[in-house]
């Protein structure tokens, strides 16, 4: 049986730090598919559209990797995508205390699809799609923080 994962999240911007996450999960599965969140009660930076191009030109040349968006619970589109895993990235403790509830909640609605977590790298446990989009805002050097693929034009 394959080993298919998702990574669901908002990408708005995909970081450095989702990127590591991303690339330490491809030994561990056969396929990853990146899921972007497109919930219309929820206010993005960049649009859908803009996300998603981001993120298929960073992992082109990557086969196990697909990215698609998704607009329902996390469980119910891992199920029909015949996901096993969910991924999450943890970066501290309040990362772990809201993934520890999201992931009870989760497993209730569908015990047969596992939380799988990863530490974040310490070099890239500061980076948050909120700070990037700050760092936008006020015109500062994003790029350090996102992957090259990522431009603003
Ligand atoms: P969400 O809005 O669902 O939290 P994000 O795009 O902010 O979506 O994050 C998606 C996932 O990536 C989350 O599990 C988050 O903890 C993880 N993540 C984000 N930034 C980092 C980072 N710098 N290091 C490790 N994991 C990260």
């Amino acid at each position: 049986m394959q080993r298919i994962a998702i990574f669901p999240g908002s990408f708005d911007p995909i970081t450095t730090g989702h990127v590591d996450i991303i690339n330490r999960a491809l030994p561990i599965f056969d396929k990853i598919i990146i899921s972007v969140g497109s919930n219309s009660e929820k206010q993005y930076f960049f649009s859908l559209e803009k996300r998603i191009q981001w993120i298929k030109k960073v992992f082109i040349k990557t086969p196990k990797i697909e990215v698609k968006s998704y607009n329902k619970l996390t469980v119910e589109f891992a199920k029909e995508s015949n996901a096993r895993f969910l991924i999450r990235g943890l970066r501290n403790t309040s990362d772990f205390e809201f993934e520890k509830t999201v992931a009870h909640a989760n497993s209730e609605l569908n015990p047969s699809i596992e939380s799988v977590f990863l530490l974040t790298q310490p070099k890239y446990s500061f980076i948050t799609s909120t700070l990037v989009r700050e760092i936008i805002r006020n015109n500062g050097d994003y790029q350090k923080f996102v992957p090259n693929q990522v431009v603003i034009d």
